[in-house]
């Protein structure tokens, strides 16, 4: 298995809950190397690139919304690499659906799902796929944030 690396990003939920370091310390734990990080100002047009393949779905506008609470509003973007990292990262991330995630997963702990908009708010992103990953890094990260 080749070396692969992910994007993780605290998302707006899991800022203002105080989640950050909740979330890093579990994926420290887990065993994963963090081998970049970034603050990046979340603008509509990030957002909107990064969920790119939800364009078409009725909640795309609320997500969006949810992703870009305010004006200059700051993610923090991780990378992590490692071997099978994409899926391994994934699998303490929990599933989509925080009613549905394993409890034990930070989504299933800490997600919830907006009873306003119906958005679920799982606290953290990770990349879903090898293309995915490739994708996702060079939106939110230069080339020269990140190590060779
Ligand atoms: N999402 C949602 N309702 C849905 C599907 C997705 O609110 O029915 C939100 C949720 O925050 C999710 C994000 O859109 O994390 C991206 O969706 P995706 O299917 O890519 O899930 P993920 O890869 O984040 O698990
Ligand atoms: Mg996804």
């Amino acid at each position: 298995m080749a070396i692969e690396r992910t994007l993780v990003l605290i998302k707006p939920d899991g800022q203002k809950r105080k989640l950050t370091g909740l979330v890093i310390d579990r994926l420290d734990h887990a065993g994963f190397e963090m081998i970049a990080t970034r603050i990046v100002p979340v603008t509509r047009k990030l957002a909107e690139a990064h969920y790119e393949a939800l364009k078409d779905k009725p909640f795309f506008q609320n997500l969006i919304n949810f992703f870009v609470p305010t004006k200059n509003f700051k993610i923090l973007a991780i990378v992590y690499q490692g071997e099978n990292v994409i899926s391994e990262v994934r699998k303490v991330v929990g599933a989509t659906n925080p009613e549905a995630a394993d409890p034990s997963s930070i989504r299933g702990s800490f997600g919830r799902i907006s009873s306003v908009t119906g958005i679920m708010e799982n606290v953290v992103h990770a990349s879903a796929n090898a293309e995915d990953a490739e994708r996702e890094i060079a939106l939110w990260f230069r080339k020269e944030d990140l190590p060779e």
